[in-house]
């Protein structure tokens, strides 16, 4: 599932193959085939695929879904650990939250996959499969979006996230346009340079949540090694890299981050850069935190009268700890469901 068109006609040749192989066993790997059901390939090569390759490495172990129509997927890899994506329907289209790493290294204050540290990175082909599972489930919709917000910082596992992108957007796979993936960072200035020379259209969310060094780094313990005038700089150099607008995401923090104070501060620090802000109530995790729609909207309001555009970030799916930072690796417990429900406003991954 990991390897590129390039690197699948190498591995084909090696077993005689000819070329357009390649395309055949791409366009179905990307479908979630099996090898043995990859009908129009000679039986002999599905035998010989079968004793030497594996389609793809993640087992279903549980699906979850919510009343709000989004579900939760969690993926046994073979190594033991589970990988959590969410599939969010709309009438309009389909998105799937991928996650990046098992865990998260970043340990920002308001997320539960942050609370237990990183396991470790995703290969590309896994990152890839999530979207594959996600597709099989919504067929005969199409997936149209993929956002990499699910667990771990996908920035610092640079490689195969765009490798796993340049995948996703191929036209022998699932042909996801670039233009509709987005990548979202706590913010790692030299990477998003990175990102920007990559020639890739992805729309690029940052996750600001304050406005000010001090508030910041209590949320988002990164920002001591990166503060917010190095992410904010890195964040216009990708806006003016890619002609692409700047999404900044904002967990609303009522009484910490959401402040008239921080409201003019954010709105400054946005001046003259096409961007948009993303307002998250704030979801639970173990049962702390509860998504604040006022306050959300207040804040909102506060930014729009200074010219910010804003929304508010639909969190779905929270019924089965699905929701924006809820997640954290574990099959879904009985228990889980039906607790913590989020009242959503408008606006949407
Ligand atoms: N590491 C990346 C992507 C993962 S999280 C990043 O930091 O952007 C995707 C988004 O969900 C981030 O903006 C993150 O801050 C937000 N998030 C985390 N915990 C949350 C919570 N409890 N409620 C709402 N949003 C949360």
């Amino acid at each position: 599932m990991g390897l590129a068109p390039d690197e699948l006609e190498l591995f084909l040749r090696g077993l005689g193959e000819p070329r357009y192989r390649a395309r055949q066993v791409m366009a179905w790997l990307h479908r979630g085939a099996a090898l043995a059901d990859m009908s129009d390939l000679p039986l002999p090569l599905r035998q010989h695929l079968a004793q030497q390759a594996r389609a793809g490495s993640l087992q279903l172990e549980v699906e979850a879904r919510a009343r709000d129509g989004a579900s939760k997927l969690a993926l046994r890899t073979a190594d033991g650990h589970l990988v959590e994506s969410v599939v969010i329907p709309h009438p309009r289209r389909t998105t799937v939250c991928v996650s990046s790493q098992i865990g998260c290294a970043y340990r920002c204050r308001f997320c539960a996959t942050g609370q237990q540290g990183l396991t470790r990175d995703l290969s590309a082909g896994e990152i890839v499969e999530q979207v594959v599972r996600a597709q099989q489930g919504v067929h005969p919709a199409r997936v149209s979006n993929v956002v990499f917000m699910g667990m771990g910082e996908p920035l610092a596992n640079y490689y195969a996230v765009v490798r796993a992108v340049r995948l996703l957007n191929h036209p022998w796979g699932l042909h996801i346009g670039a233009r509709h993936i987005a990548i979202s960072t706590c913010g790692l200035p030299d990477q998003i340079r990175r990102l920007a020379g990559e020639g890739l259209q992805l729309a690029l969310a940052v996750s600001l949540h304050a406005a000010t060094d001090e508030v910041r780094s209590q949320l988002v313990p990164v920002n001591r090694s990166h503060p917010i005038a190095q992410v904010m700089s890195a964040a216009r150099d990708y806006g003016d890299r890619t002609g692409r607008k700047v999404a900044f995401q904002y967990v609303v923090v009522p009484g910490l981050n959401d402040t008239p104070g921080q409201g003019r501060r954010l709105a400054e620090l946005l001046k003259g850069l096409p961007a948009m802000v993303n307002l998250i109530p704030q979801n639970p995790i173990n049962g702390f935190g509860r998504p604040d729609a006022r306050a959300a909207s207040n804040f909102a309001r506060l930014l729009r009268e200074r010219g910010v555009e804003v929304a508010i970030r639909k969190s779905r799916g929270a019924e089965v700890l699905g929701a924006c930072g809820q997640l954290r690796g574990r099959a879904g417990r009985q228990n889980d469901v039906g607790r913590d429900t989020a009242r959503p406003t408008q606006g949407s991954c």
